[in-house]
């Protein structure tokens, strides 16, 4: 399959890995919309929030659990951040791979354009 994040979950193409176990690949976004802009990604290929499935639950479950974890680590917590998954083309979602955005480490404002 053609996907940009497949390679990049497969080691294809580099990232900038900031964690990663045996179901989720997190990497920095290549154009940073924020001071912490990092993408959390399931390593098996689901193309947007609508191809997400019942089974998937636990899956759903632990790509929120590293988000907050990743917030943590880059020390945003308290301060405050954004995660987002952008929805097909009115959602502005670009890669048709499943991932999430953990925006933070500024002020960030709502609602978004
Ligand atoms: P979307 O618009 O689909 O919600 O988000 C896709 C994100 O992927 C964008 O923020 C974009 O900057 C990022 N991106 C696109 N190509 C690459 C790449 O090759 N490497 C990385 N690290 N990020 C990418
Ligand atoms: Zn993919």
């Amino acid at each position: 399959m053609d996907c940009l994040f497949c390679k990049i979950a497969q080691k294809e193409i580099p990232a900038r890995v900031a964690y990663e176990d045996q179901d989720i690949l997190v990497f920095e976004d290549i154009a940073p919309k924020a001071p912490v802009h990092l993408l959390i990604i399931p390593r098996r290929h689901i193309t947007s929030l609508n191809e997400l499935a019942s089974a998937d639950v636990m899956l759903a479950g632990k790509l929120l659990l590293t988000a907050k974890k990743c917030a943590q680590e880059k020390g945003i917590s308290d301060d405050g951040y954004r995660l987002v998954f952008n929805c097909n083309e009115a959602g502005g979602q670009t890669v048709f791979h499943l991932h999430a955005h953990l925006m933070g480490g500024r002020s960030l404002t709502w609602p978004p354009g």
